[in-house]
């Protein structure tokens, strides 16, 4: 059996923990599997790079701080394959180019756009255990070294596991796999046995912290069987995320999610001309931000009100944009103290009465929803920030996920 393994920042954060991880790989190797092992920098030092280039410049050479960057991860790949050859293992670490790992000239965003495997089909033959520093690559047209973002060791295994048809890719952070919702918020949250590549990209704001987004997509792309679980507690089993035809029974709703990072911008008043939504949501995507939740409805007098979400992040571009649109509206409003809660599940699609049942829930609870939108298997509801939490935990039991 063919394994990709990744090992993030804080599993590899000290000399000791890479140790640990030193004694994972013995145990799966001692098994007979065939290892490829890919590793984040320690945790802390990509952040500490990048302040050594700021103490310089306010906007270093992006070539230069990619050549930076990707030095991190170089150091914990080395260290862990000394660590491993100390314990009697053969291995050989590689660097991205080493890797095979070709990507675009964008530099500190860099997109992979193929990997040869030969060096690293030779070293599986060789029976070398294979230490791949994560987050890199290098250009095709430049031949420079290039990171892949933030959070770029993931990707670099899923495409590894992709490249190489391995058997499974296991992604190792400091928590034991996916819950049905934020543990913090309802202890009574279950660990998830497996979950679809679409319902874990709807659940991101749940495991945007266990596993990069991109990594899920290239994972539902190529087809590359996905386990989150932990360093810490190798012997608990973590969480598959895998298609959908590998569930069986799948639940009506797998699970709840929270997120606190949207404004809500109110419209009101907008001239009924044709064509004003289309001007004010073009304006939006010209300008990069990532509209989420719209509602239109039209009063009494024909004039139309507007509502929609954006990332916080994005609420000074956002006003700017919406300045133009000043002159055709009555009002612009923007609140930033709502949250949106969303019910995920690919059961949804085939039982009705999901909706209804979140409706009630809330209602129960005194929880006004000021917007709803759904997809095929997802429901997102806009309401007050300070319910944002009672909501989680209602909708929680509503579905039984603690069950
Ligand atoms: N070290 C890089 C980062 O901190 C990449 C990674 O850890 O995946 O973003
Ligand atoms: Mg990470």
């Amino acid at each position: 059996m063919l394994r990709v393994l990744k090992f993030g920042g804080t599993s590899v954060g000290t000399l000791e923990r890479i140790g640990n991880v030193a004694s994972i790989i013995r145990k799966m190797r001692d098994n007979g599997d065939d290892l490829v092992v890919v590793v984040s920098a320690m945790s802390g030092e990509t952040n500490k790079l990048i302040d050594y280039a700021k103490y310089y410049s306010d906007a270093p050479n992006d070539r230069e701080l990619d050549m930076l960057l990707s030095s991190g991860e170089r150091v914990t790949s080395a260290l862990l394959s000394i660590a491993l050859n100390e314990l009697g293992y053969k291995t050989v670490s590689m660097s991205g180019r080493e890797a095979g790992i070709y990507t675009t000239n964008d530099y500190t965003y860099a997109r992979i756009e193929k990997i040869e495997t030969a060096n690293m089909e030779q070293a599986i033959k060789n029976g070398e255990i294979i230490i791949v520093a994560g987050f890199q690559g290098v250009s095709v047209d430049e031949n420079r070294v290039t990171t892949l973002g933030r959070g770029g060791s993931d990707l670099t295994a899923v495409a590894l596991a992709g490249a190489l048809k391995a058997d499974i890719c296991e992604i190792y952070t400091d928590v034991d796999g996916i819950y049905t919702t934020d543990p913090r918020i309802e202890p009574k949250a279950k660990k998830m046995e497996k979950i679809s590549y679409d319902e874990m990209l709807e659940l991101a704001s749940l495991g945007a912290k266990v596993l990069q987004n991109r990594s899920v997509e290239m994972a539902k792309k190529l087809n590359v069987n996905l386990v989150s679980r932990s360093s810490f507690t190798p012997d608990v089993e973590g969480t598959l995320i895998t298609k959908e035809e590998n569930i069986m029974e799948a639940p009506v709703v797998s699970g709840i999610a929270l997120d606190k990072n949207q404004v809500r911008v109110g419209m009101y008043g907008v001239m009924n001309k044709p064509g004003i939504a289309s001007l004010i949501f073009t304006a939006l995507a010209d300008a990069n931000i990532n509209v989420d939740m719209i509602v239109q409805t039209i009063g009494t007098d024909f004039k139309a009100n507007l509502d929609f979400t954006v990332p916080v992040g994005d609420l000074i571009k956002t006003k700017n944009v919406m300045e133009k649109f000043q002159n055709d509206v009555e009002k612009i409003e923007y609140n930033e103290a709502i949250a949106k809660v969303s019910i995920v599940g690919v059961g949804m699609k085939s039982h009705t009465g999901v909706a209804s049942k979140a409706f009630s829930a809330l209602a129960n609870e005194n929880i006004n929803i000021r917007i709803i939108s759904t997809s095929e298997i997802k429901i997102s509801m806009v309401i007050d920030e300070k319910y944002g939490e009672l909501a989680v935990r209602t909708l929680h039991e509503a579905y039984e996920l603690d069950k």
